[in-house]
Formats: C-alpha cells, sequence, structure tokens
C-alpha cells in the first residue's frame, strides 16, 4: 500500500510517497516557485541522489503532474504506474470551526474548506488546487485532508474564547484555533512512549520551535491549551511573525506609518520576529552567530524568544497540574542546544533538570533530562507526513475504499 502525502502551499508543493508496510519512505521532494518563470522540481528517491529540473509550472495542476510523472519516471521514479498509488493526504492548515479529525474528501468537505478560506486566505485556496489537481489526474484515488488545526479542537472553551464580543465568536468564529496540531499529536505521543506511560494518561508540554513556533499543553492525548491563536501569528515571536503583543500597537502602527490592513498583516507577519527584532536574520542561526558576537540586538531578540518559551511552559504547567515531560521539537527545538539550555536553565523551580551533555550531543529522539528530573525533558523529531499518512491510510482503510484488493 503506496500513500502519497501533499503539502501544498501558495508557491509550492511538497512531497512523500510512503510504503505503508513499514512506513518507509519511497521518494520525497517539491516543487517551488510555481507561476513564476524558474519554478524547480527536487526530487529525490530512497538512497539515490538528489535530482533537480527546471520545469515550466503555471499552476498546481501542472505542479502536481510534473511531481506524478516524476514518481513514474522510468529512470528516477519509484512506482511503474500510477495505480500503484492507492490514496493521497493532503495537509490543510486551517480547519476552521466544524473539523475536529481528518476525514475524507468529498464535495461537502471541498464546499467547507471554501466556506472557511477568509480564516485562512494564504494557506487553503493552495490546498484546494492541490485536492483539485489530483482528482483530475487521479479520478479514483481516495484523498483524506488532514488539518493543523484539527487537534485543538477540543480544547475547553475557557482556553479559546477571547474577551471580544461574544457575537463575533457566533458570527465569525472569532476564537483560539491553534496550529501545528499534526506536530503536536506526534510528539505527544512519541512523549508518551519515552516515558512508558500510555499515552491517556501523560501531561506533555510540546514546544514546536521552527520557523514557525508554538507550544502545547497535551492532557491525556487531548489539547489543553495552545499558543497560537485565531492565526499562527499569535503567541511566540517568530521567524518573522510578531506573537502576542498589546493589540492596541496594531491600530497605533497603522495611524503613525500610514498603513492600511494589508500594510500592517504584512509588517507584522513578514517583517517582525526574530528578523524584525535582530535586523539580521529570520533564520536562528544567523541570529544565534551575531549574538555570539556580541551584536545587541541579536543578544536581544534571543531572550524575547526564550522569555517566551518560558511564559508559555510556566501556563501550562500550572494549567496541566505538573507534567510528565518536556518535548522540543522542529527545526530549532531539535537542532538548537543553545535555545534549549537557555530555556531549560530555568526549569529547575518546576523540577526539570537539563543533562548539559546529553542536550550537546543530542540527535535524534533523545532524553536530555537527568536521571533524576522529576520532569523529563525531551528531543523529538517531528514528522508530520508519517501522521497524514497513517491518518490516510486508517481513514481509507475503515471505509473500505476496495482496499481488500490490495492487502
Ligand atoms: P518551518 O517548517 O516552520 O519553516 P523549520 O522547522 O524547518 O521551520 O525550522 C526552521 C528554523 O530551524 C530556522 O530558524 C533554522 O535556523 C532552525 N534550524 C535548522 N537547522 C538548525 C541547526 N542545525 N541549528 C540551529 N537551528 C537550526
Amino acid at each position: 500500500m503506496k500513500i502519497l502525502v501533499l503539502n501544498c502551499g501558495s508557491s509550492s508543493v511538497k512531497y512523500q510517497l510512503f510504503r505503508m508496510a513499514d512506513e518507509s519512505i519511497l521518494a520525497k521532494g517539491f516543487v517551488d516557485q510555481i507561476g513564476m518563470d524558474n519554478s524547480v522540481l527536487e526530487h529525490q528517491a530512497a538512497g539515490r541522489e538528489k535530482i533537480n529540473f527546471k520545469v515550466e509550472m503555471p499552476d498546481h495542476f501542472s505542479a502536481i503532474r510534473a511531481v506524478l510523472e516524476t514518481l513514474i519516471d522510468p529512470n528516477y521514479g519509484v512506482v511503474r504506474d500510477l495505480w500503484e498509488i492507492r490514496a493521497v493526504g493532503h495537509r490543510i492548515v486551517h480547519g476552521g470551526p466544524n473539523f475536529s479529525n481528518s476525514v475524507l474528501v468529498d464535495d461537502k468537505v471541498v464546499a467547507e474548506l471554501r466556506r472557511i478560506i477568509e480564516l485562512a486566505p494564504l494557506h487553503n485556496p493552495a490546498a484546494i488546487m492541490g485536492i483539485e489537481a489530483c482528482h483530475k489526474q487521479m479520478p479514483n484515488v481516495p484523498m483524506v485532508v488532514v488539518f493543523d488545526t484539527a487537534f485543538h479542537r477540543g480544547m475547553p472553551p475557557r482556553n479559546y474564547l477571547y474577551g471580544v464580543p461574544y457575537k463575533y465568536y457566533e458570527k465569525y468564529s472569532v476564537r483560539r484555533y491553534g496550529f501545528h496540531g499534526t506536530s503536536h499529536r506526534y510528539v505527544g505521543m512519541r512523549a508518551a512512549d519515552m516515558l512508558g506511560k500510555p499515552y491517556e494518561e501523560a501531561k506533555t508540554i510540546s514546544c514546536h520551535l521552527g520557523n514557525g513556533a508554538s507550544l502545547c499543553a497535551i492532557d491525556g492525548g487531548r489539547v489543553l491549551d495552545t499558543s497560537m491563536g485565531f492565526t499562527p501569528l499569535a503567541g511566540l515571536l517568530m521567524g518573522t511573525r510578531c506573537g502576542d503583543m498589546d493589540p492596541a500597537v496594531v491600530y497605533y502602527l497603522m495611524k503613525k506609518e500610514n498603513l492600511d490592513a494589508e500594510g500592517i498583516n504584512n509588517l507584522l507577519n513578514k517583517q517582525s520576529g526574530l528578523l524584525g527584532l535582530s535586523g539580521v536574520s529570520n533564520d536562528i542561526r544567523p541570529v544565534t552567530a551575531a549574538a555570539l558576537a556580541g551584536n545587541p540586538r541579536a543578544m536581544m531578540a534571543i531572550s524575547v524568544f526564550v522569555r517566551q518559551i518560558l511564559h508559555y511552559i510556566g501556563a501550562y504547567y500550572l494549567e496541566l497540574g505538573g507534567a510528565d515531560s518536556i518535548v522540543f521539537t522542529a527545526g530549532i527545538g531539535e537542532n538548537s542546544s543553545l535555545i534549549r539550555k537557555k530555556v531549560c536553565s530555568q526549569l529547575a523551580v518546576i523540577g526539570a533538570a537539563l543533562d548539559e551533555e546529553a542536550n550537546l550531543n543530542a540527535c535524534g529522539e533523545t532524553v536530555i533530562s537527568l536521571p533524576d528530573s522529576k520532569v523529563k525533558i525531551f528531543v523529538i523529531p517531528t514528522n508530520e507526513e508519517l501522521v497524514i499518512a497513517r491518518d490516510t491510510l486508517e481513514i481509507v482503510y475503515e471505509k473500505n475504499m476496495g482496499l481488500d484488493r490490495f492487502f
């Protein structure tokens, strides 16, 4: 059973083809710069060299066609025929108020995705184009959509309601949604495994620290709270996003800088965060290098980032009534021993003790707390694509979409 996982962005498509028998990746790659002159497809079949092509890709339809053609190419493909791909799983950033689980794609699902485009105008239209492109090119292949928001749908109202008039929740679904749910779900399950505790009993604080970053409090497999909000702009300061601040700043800057809604949206999403504060980069590596070389703004940007992570860890520790583990994941969480050290050096008060050597040498899934640490600290590489593939398999199998032929 082979499952294709697609992550369609506004000008990119990332893909991974899984063989579900052993959950191995047969091939992966991406198409970039869709709709521009210099579209590129990068493809890597397992155990083989990466290859790059320049292909003309005016839209998502042609991008997905290029991906499918590459997967069956006699020289660098990994399947003989497209019929070998039994299902497609799509990552969807925003599931809006009504999707609390992954679901099989049908007309109603696509109609609901269209209805909520306003909630994720940058992300959901591309995902819909991806679904339509697959439907045209693989018309009988079942598709499943997996939402970044779905895992957070179990949050209690006290954690998802904002202090604006209730009618806006009713009228426009203004509330906290939370994102990175697939990643938090994956590392939450792995953390319970590493603890040797049933998932239903584990209390986990998951720190997804990438270019986009969020924390999540998971209580027995259910999300209690998370730092992103109505959009992925909320919570921690990120690569280029501002994170939490006094909302009055929005109005004030609009007036002072003569910005319209698009202008302020761009400023807070694209010019803020680590980039805006440090003036160096949105990438933590050059910011760290500049901080270590004594650049005061880079040092300050890192301090703000660390303080905000601590702010949420503290809040979630109280909300959860304690925690079994704190998990670091995603680009920064998995790779920056410095950020982990700066955060963990202030966690003694909750009984989390970092093993500095283990932290420095962490590679793959690792315990980085000392043996007697009351709260364990883990580094767990996230794997959102695998969760999407698993959900797709489960749903397609549950619905008995002719899989009897393939097992
Ligand atoms: P996203 O998926 O949100 O775009 P990633 O999870 O890939 O982001 O994380 C990107 C961040 O991870 C960047 O800030 C980058 O600097 C950081 N990162 C990646 N590799 C390393 C590394 N080896 N050391 C420190 N930081 C790293």
